[in-house]
């Protein structure tokens, strides 16, 4: 038997900031479908990680595949247009728009690659933009926003809104979604919902990798962890293996 490829690859990557290696020989997968949490204290390099997967930064050495192909490099733009969407710790939202709206501008560029339709079987054909407004239906759904859609986004809370930028990066058309730190300054409940929307989203064929510092939260969602510390990968594999490694506690407790 075969192991499918993995979605996202990342090879040996490096990266320097003047006399600072702030990434050095990262290696790991992410498999299709799954949630994988990227951990480490701070300064550990996980933004920075983030930002050269994402295409933000080029690193002085390595490679990043995404579907079998090498992206190492690429614009952002052109990451973002193959189905690799990150959303950022400040929710982008379009604040003179309702919650629905939001989404379905999100989902004018995601109607192009047909994915994010293909998903739910709506049979979204090309030319046909007519149901952006039943397939923003469905994203909203998929993260708890539903109730919400005619509601001006400038009116959600902070756990709403991040929830929203989780269902226009569903709407972009994303396959992978990268998302640092959501749950920052979310209380308990908001914490709660956005775990159930991640879950969701997984269950839609989304595959999704999250940084977080709240190990309760990793917990809840993540299948495998990789712990960044000092720029490298200090340990990674399944999660309660990862989270019971002395190296790792030690870490975390501030060694
Ligand atoms: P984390 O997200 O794990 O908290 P970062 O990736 O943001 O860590 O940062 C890793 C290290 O690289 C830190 O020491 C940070 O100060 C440094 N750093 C990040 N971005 C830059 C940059 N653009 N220029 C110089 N140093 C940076
Ligand atoms: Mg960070």
């Amino acid at each position: 038997t075969q192991t499918p490829s993995p979605l996202l690859e990342v090879e040996d990557v490096a990266i320097r900031f003047g006399g600072l290696q702030a990434l050095d020989a990262v290696s790991f997968d992410v498999r299709r479908g799954e949630i994988l949490a990227l951990i480490g204290p701070n300064g550990a390099g996980k933004s920075t990680l983030l930002n050269v997967i994402s295409g933000t930064l080029r690193p002085d050495r390595g490679r990043v595949r995404f579907k079998g192909e090498d992206v190492t490099g690429l614009p952002d733009h052109e990451i973002n247009a193959r189905g690799l969407a990150r959303t950022f710790q400040a929710a982008e939202i379009l604040a003179g728009l309702t919650v629905r709206e939001n989404v379905m501008a999100a989902g004018v560029r995601g109607a192009r690659s047909g994915f994010a339709a293909g998903l739910i079987g709506l049979g979204w054909k090309t030319g046909n933009a007519a149901d952006l407004p039943g397939l923003a239906a469905r994203h909203l759904e998929a993260v708890g926003l539903a109730s919400m859609a005619d509601a001006s986004a400038s009116q959600l809370t902070a756990g709403q809104q991040r929830l929203l930028a989780v269902a226009r990066a569903l709407a972009s058309g994303a396959e992978l979604l990268y998302l640092d730190e959501p749950g920052a300054g979310l209380n308990g409940a908001e914490k709660d919902m956005l775990a159930e929307a991640i879950l969701n989203i997984r269950g839609r064929g989304i595959t999704v990798v999250f940084v977080e510092h709240d190990l309760a939260f990793v917990g809840k969602l993540a299948e495998r962890i990789v712990v960044l510390h000092h720029g490298r990968v200090l340990a990674r594999g399944e999660a309660a293996e990862v989270r019971a490694d002395p190296r790792v506690v030690a870490a975390y407790l501030g060694n």
